[in-house]
């Protein structure tokens, strides 16, 4: 499927308008700063870190390339709407990044039903929400890629994070069926599940647990963001047609 817009190899998503959610800190920013320096228009979604958002803005308008900043909390479906109607400002969402997450670490014999559902909203319903709001801009443009931020727990379930795991999980099996149901009209479908990525999401590590965590990583290392921004970056490009409803897991070797 061509893609329908200009198309440069050095800056492959010129022109193309991205929306990705939680890109204010951590590997949301990353993510939007790379498919800035693709050449995309970037929606910066964010919650509460409005400054942080505006940096990210402001380091896109400097690399040439355009973005705004949108409030939204990606839970709640009227917020959702107006996300994808703000992203109109810079024309017709092409690229959606379902990277917006919250994180979680206890028992399941500790989680409460709300500590459970929250997580579930934040991290499989908000994806659900983001997607169906964008599909049909994409289906009428018969293109668009969708990529969903999971994890490695998803993939391989994690001790004292089995709420987290299941919704990270969910989220493959959701990426997986809608990859087939989208393929047709031009849309893939993929997920990206990072292993343990140096982000505020793990404050509940000390620096001796991270130390750990890094020697037990086969390549010596705890992640950066960008490690998860160049997963994305290669899924959302053009080129990338013939990937849909894949698991890519930049994650030092942690899981194989
Ligand atoms: P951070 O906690 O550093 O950043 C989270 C981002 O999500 C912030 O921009 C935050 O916005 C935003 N956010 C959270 N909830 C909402 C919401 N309801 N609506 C809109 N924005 C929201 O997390 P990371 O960058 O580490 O994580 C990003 C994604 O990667 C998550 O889905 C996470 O589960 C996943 N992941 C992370 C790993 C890691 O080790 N860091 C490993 C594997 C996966 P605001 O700043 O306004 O609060």
């Amino acid at each position: 499927m061509t893609p329908g817009f200009p198309y440069s190899t050095t800056r492959p998503l010129f022109g193309q308008v991205a929306i990705v959610t939680g890109a204010s800190r951590g590997i949301g920013r990353s993510i939007a700063i790379s498919l800035a320096r693709a050449g995309a228009y970037v929606v910066v979604n964010y919650r509460q870190s409005k400054a942080a958002a505006d940096d990210v803005v402001a380091q896109i308008h400097q690399m040439g390339s355009r973005a705004i900043a949108v409030q939204a909390d990606v839970t709640e479906p009227a917020d959702v709407d107006s996300l994808v109607a703000a992203a109109a400002e810079l024309g017709v969402p092409r690229i959606l990044v379902n990277n917006a997450g919250i994180g979680s670490s206890q028992l399941l014999m500790d989680t409460t039903l709300e500590e459970w559902e929250s997580l579930m909203k934040s991290n499989l319903t908000a994806p659900f929400l983001c997607a169906k709001a964008v599909l049909p801009h994409m289906v009428r443009a018969e293109y668009g890629r969708i990529i969903n931020i999971s994890s490695i727990w998803g993939l391989s379930g994690g001790s004292f994070e089995v709420a987290y795991s299941a919704s990270k999980g969910g989220l493959i099996a959701f990426t997986k069926a809608l990859a087939k149901e989208v393929a047709r009209s031009g849309i893939t479908v993929n997920a990206v599940a990072p292993g343990a990525i140096e982000t505020d999401m793990l404050w509940n590590l000390s620096p001796e647990e991270k130390r750990e965590l890094a020697e037990e990583t086969p390549v010596g290392r705890l992640g950066h963001p960008d490690d998860v921004a160049h997963a994305v970056l290669f899924l959302a490009s053009p080129s990338a047609s013939y990937v849909t409803g894949q698991v890519i897991s930049p994650n030092g070797g942690l899981v194989t």
